[in-house]
């Protein structure tokens, strides 16, 4: 199951129409589709069945019709990171709301409360989230619980001390985000880190994941296609390959200004969420008043705010805490269902809207 976040296109399929699909790729997606199926029960494919046909239903009367829990959660372990990539409020020191490590506590009564109907817990969203030292009983409650646990990392604090616990203590899919196969085109945007450190780091897991024998982690090497490592694009598909990940894949880069794109935008547009005419940085997607995240997604930031989608960094539109209401509360409040009404509206209307694929 192809799990797309909010925040990115992957380009694997495109991309696999451009080069041969060999067989143990099709083994390896098959095995990927049956471990994430492992985790649907009834109740949970009945959940999602509610949400698609209440969504449907609202695009038709432009009203926010909402039946079900969501399907996908993405959950902020911390916002805290180590490195300072360039398009990155959290490494950049831009956010505006408090920097900190979600406690366990509010996490496992998080889980307890959505484990019946949801599928899928992404825990990650803005920061490093293995800079959370909770992050491996994070992990084990929720799969104890039977959902889907993906985590995304840079890397960058795998070591040979901790790589046995990480596999050990595995999501279900760790996203591993490299973006250059070399020291220059990995420091262009990775700053903070090395490709040295990157790929060792990278190396050892897959070491590990071997040495233990484990099903798990289902390793995704994510290649953020910019300006600076575009010319790798074929290259990364063979180094996965190579190191024995369990897929590749190519995003595109979310950029937030003119002066960014000309710095990172890639040359060639298939790789480009956008067009760049002179000051005028706009995004190809059509922007219609329509928005499938706010039905099968909700966002938790690691001090318990419900915020709408992964674009909003800096929680610009709280729609609740769970600290002071329970979630099912918020999901069904009047701010909520006021959001969802105002994006099928005019989704222009609101700023991160319009910076967004979705
Ligand atoms: S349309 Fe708005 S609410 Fe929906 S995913 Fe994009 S930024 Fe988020």
């Amino acid at each position: 199951m192809e799990l797309r976040t909010c925040s990115e296109i992957t380009l694997t399929l495109s991309h696999a129409k451009m080069r041969r699909l060999y067989l143990e790729d099709v083994k390896v997606i098959c095995g990927q589709t049956l471990n994430s199926f492992r985790n649907l029960t009834f109740r949970r494919a009945f959940n999602a069945y509610k949400i698609f046909i209440s969504y449907f239903l609202s695009i038709v009367t432009r009203k926010p019709i909402v039946w079900g829990k969501p399907v996908f959660f993405y959950i902020e372990p911390t916002n805290r990171c180590n490195f300072q990539c360039p398009e990155c409020s959290s490494g950049q020191g831009r956010l505006t709301r408090p920097i900190g490590m979600m406690d366990t506590g509010i996490f496992q009564k998080l889980i307890d409360l959505i484990a019946l109907d949801t599928f899928s817990v992404h825990l990650y969203l803005q920061g490093e989230s293995y800079i959370n030292k909770q992050i491996y009983d994070m992990i084990s409650y929720a799969r104890q619980k039977k959902l889907y646990v993906s985590v995304s990392t840079n890397g960058s604090l795998i070591r040979k001390n901790n790589a046995g616990q990480i596999i050990k203590q595995a999501p279900d899919r760790l996203i591993f985000s490299m973006d250059g196969l070399d020291e220059d085109s990995y420091k262009a945007y990775r700053v903070g880190g090395t490709f040295a450190q990157a790929d060792a780091a990278l190396n050892l897991l897959i070491e590990t994941k071997k040495k233990l024998n484990a099903k798990t982690p289902f390793i995704e090497l994510q290649f953020i296609v910019m300006k600076s490592n575009e010319h790798q694009v074929d290259e990364v598909i063979r180094y996965g390959k190579m190191l024995g990940v369990d897929k590749v894949t190519l995003k595109t880069m979310q950029i937030s200004s003119a002066e960014n794109a000309r710095k990172f935008m890639p040359r060639n547009k298939k790789y480009s969420r956008y067009i760049l005419d002179g000051e005028d940085l706009k995004i190809k997607s059509k922007l219609k008043n329509q928005c499938f995240e706010l039905w099968k997604t909700s966002v938790v930031t690691w001090d318990g705010k419900i915020v709408p989608c992964c674009f909003d960094k800096d929680a610009m539109y709280p729609l609740g805490d769970i600290n002071q209401k329970s979630f099912t509360e918020i999901w069904h409040s009047e701010k909520y269902q006021e959001f969802r009404k105002r994006i099928l509206e005019n989704r222009r209307g609101a700023s991160m809207c319009n910076n967004c694929n979705s």
